[in-house]
């Protein structure tokens, strides 16, 4: 896969592309949002990974102007503040991916390795959920599940990052409205309530992890 490093940190830079090219990825990188946007705008990738505080052109800029482009790029956002995050959440329709620095590399393989299956329009599969990133679907043996609009958006929150927390207020922002305007805790818990009885027969399980927010996990035993 061919994927665009915009970062200006050259530490970062480093281990980023030490990880990328373990996994096989061919890595361009850009230091700068300018230069960022003039490779994307003349060459393919099949994902961009994306600081916002970037010199010369901020990453938000970057981003909507690849938007524009109406580029269905798939986009890692890499950011210091969760203040710059929920700008970009606000001005994007949830096709994206986030972390904030600092991170752990495994959990950025984790989140490329995904990313890069979406972009290729992959289904997701857990126990015996599967999901569809194109249609936005999930089903068991072959069965679409009937999911609201906001069940689908909690269930895809959690499919990003598999097995791993995804905080509640990510989950309340994915409830919330257009303008990023975040639902309440209990609206999200009542999605919650509501999805794990339609997952019942999927053998996955989404679990509390109290203070923080919520897990999928598959329930099938290894082996
Ligand atoms: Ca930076």
């Amino acid at each position: 896969m061919r994927i665009l490093l915009a970062e200006d940190d050259e530490t970062l830079q480093r281990g980023l592309l030490a990880v990328l090219g373990k996994a096989g990825h061919q890595t361009v990188i850009a230091s700068t949002g300018s230069h960022a946007d003039t490779l994307l705008s003349s060459e393919k990738f099949d994902l961009l990974i994306l600081d916002l505080g970037l010199p010369l052109m901020d990453g938000i800029e970057v981003l909507e102007r690849l938007r524009r482009r109406r580029g269905g790029l798939p986009v890692l956002i890499l950011s210091a503040r969760d203040r710059m995050l929920d700008r970009v959440r606000g001005l994007d329709s949830g096709a994206d991916d986030y972390m904030t620095k600092p991170f752990e590399l495994s959990e950025f393989e984790a989140r490329v390795r995904a990313l890069l299956r979406r972009g290729q329009g992959v289904n997701f599969l857990l126990g015996r959920l599967q999901w569809s990133w194109d249609l936005r679907e999930a089903s068991v043996d072959g069965e679409v599940l009937e999911l609201s609009r906001h069940e689908v958006a909690l269930l895809e929150a959690m499919i990003k990052s598999p097995g791993r927390v995804v905080a509640k207020n990510a989950m309340a922002i994915a409830l919330g409205d257009d303008e990023g305007v975040a639902a309440g805790d209990n609206m999200v818990e009542v999605y919650i309530h509501r999805l794990r009885r339609k997952l019942v027969h999927a053998t996955v399980e989404i679990r509390t992890v109290r203070g923080l927010g919520y897990r999928l996990v598959s329930t099938e035993r290894e082996g």
